[in-house]
Parts: C-alpha cells; structure tokens; sequence
C-alpha cells in the first residue's frame, strides 16, 4: 500500500481513472503510482511511459494475470 507523510500534500479525487484496471503494456494516461490489484506489488510511471509488461512480476496461475490501477495521479504544472 502507497504511504505518504504529509496528508495535506494530496487531494481525494473520484476521477474514473483510479477505477479503471489496465492491462501491462498499456500507455499510462497519467503519471503517477500504479498498483497490481491482484497482488499490490506497486509501481511509478512518468508521463508517457507505458505500463511493464506481463513479465513484470509473478502470479500464481490461480491468481490470474497482472491488472493495474492508478493509486496516486502526479499532477504537473
Ligand atoms: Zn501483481
């Protein structure tokens, strides 16, 4: 789970976009920290970079395939 020190750095957003599980491999929209919702391995993305690929990290079979979803969106000035 992504921790943080200072609370009054980051603002709650309901945005769809931290709904939305995408596959490895897929451009991120936002930059920002991403977590596997399967197993919650997290990762950091810059603007413009793709997610890691499938190969990234393992799951059991019976977990199933690797699923991001953006956990904190960096938000540029
Ligand atoms: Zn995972």
């Amino acid at each position: 789970m992504a921790l943080y020190k200072h609370g009054h750095h980051l603002t709650q957003s309901h945005h769809e976009a931290f709904d939305t599980p995408l596959t490895p491999g897929t451009l991120a929209a936002y930059p920002g920290v991403y977590r596997c919702i399967v197993c919650g391995d997290e990762i950091g993305i810059a603007k413009g970079h793709a997610l890691p690929p499938q190969n990234h990290h393992q799951h059991a079979v019976s977990q199933g395939p690797i699923r991001w979803q953006l956990t904190v969106c960096a938000v540029q000035r």
